[in-house]
């Protein structure tokens, strides 16, 4: 048994009803669709931003001049904001996780931000901060970016030093043969083949004995 009368659908907010539309400031039924040059005013992560759209469509009173601002005239407006401020598209986003072979859910993970907040900026429900949008851009460009920034098994010394350094010093401590080879060499400094010929004549003074040393600074010492 059913108690309850199924509801009608709810019309959506501004879904879209026949023209002309009565007007709410003059009340006259001349609300029609139109293309105009308009002068946004849109505040934006903490700062106001005044620019032109040359092209915005919206619904405005004929007889009065009263605009009309629908939700899809807000995207419209959204979307020049964006333009505006050259922000990464979610367009380009999209193709940009396609081309990683990330989900969302991961780089969500790696660039600290909740699922939610990234798929608002893909669902273009909301425009990225400039701060974010620089950080979006260098993970996208940049493997090494991609690769250093893992989230919770992130490397906590990332970003002490210069990450020239940083590579050189993880060989430098990393046990092997080559490494302490090439760590033995960059010891030596600039001219490693002369330093090594050196090495090997005091190596050949031990073996030899005190006077083959004597001999030998006594003869460096007279060129
Ligand atoms: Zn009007």
């Amino acid at each position: 048994m059913h108690s309850e009368q199924p509801k009608p659908a709810k019309r959506p907010r501004n879904a879209e009803r026949p023209f002309p539309w009565r007007c709410r400031d003059c009340g006259q039924e001349r609300v029609v669709p139109t293309t105009i040059s308009y002068d946004a005013e849109v505040s934006h992560d903490g700062r106001l931003h005044a620019f032109a759209i040359p092209s915005l469509t919206l619904p405005v009173c004929q007889a009065c001049g009263a605009k009309v601002f629908t939700e899809k005239v807000e995207d419209q407006i959204t979307a020049a904001l964006r333009s505006y401020l050259r922000f990464l598209t979610p367009d380009a986003m999209r193709a940009a996780l396609d081309r990683v072979q990330m989900t969302q859910k991961e780089v969500a993970e790696r660039l600290g931000i909740a699922e939610a907040t990234l798929s608002r900026w893909l669902n273009e429900t909301q425009i990225q901060t400039r701060a974010m949008d620089n950080l979006l851009r260098v993970f996208f460009a940049f493997p090494e970016v991609r690769s250093a920034l893992r989230g919770e098994a992130q490397d906590p010394g990332l970003g002490t030093t210069d990450i020239t350094e940083h590579a050189t010093r993880d060989r430098a401590t990393k046990a092997g043969p080559a490494n302490r080879v090439a760590t033995a060499l960059a010891a030596l400094g600039p001219n490693p083949c002369r330093a090594l010929k050196d090495e090997k004549r005091i190596e050949a003074a031990r073996s030899r004995g005190l006077d083959f040393v004597r001999r030998e600074f006594h003869s460096t010492e007279n060129n």
